[in-house]
């Protein structure tokens, strides 16, 4: 069985997973974890709603020193729920409203060095 790359493969690309029984999910497995049926894997619009939103506070080096001055950095993580039914967790503006209508993108994130799904409001 051959999986599509994803962000999760090291490509900036969204997919997420579904079985014939209609059930879908964000990250990659071989069976649907609710009934355990074959799974295909789709390309979602990235289009949807905010379920949840938080902000992790963290104290960071402000230099690049680890032993120097530390700044505060606020980081968002949103549960958001796609279009297509797929509930997934990303990276968000802190403060952005439960409810906003949001699309996701796969970026690559500076601190951690890795590509992560983000979300950015829509407006109109
Ligand atoms: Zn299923």
């Amino acid at each position: 069985m051959t999986v599509d790359a994803d962000w999760t493969t090291g490509e900036p690309r969204l997919f997420a997973q579904r079985c014939p029984e209609g059930h879908a999910w964000y990250l990659p497995r071989l069976r649907c974890p609710r009934c355990a049926a074959v799974v295909s894997t789709f390309e979602p619009s990235g289009c949807g709603i905010v379920f949840a939103q938080t902000s992790l506070h963290r104290r960071v080096a402000a230099s690049g020193d680890p032993a120097g001055p530390k700044a505060k950095e606020a980081i968002g993580i949103a549960l958001v729920d796609l279009d297509e039914g797929v509930r997934m967790m990303v990276r968000c503006v802190p403060g952005t409203p439960v409810g906003a209508r949001v699309q996701v993108s796969i970026e690559f994130d500076e601190g951690s060095q890795r590509l992560l799904p983000f979300c950015a409001e829509v407006t109109a």
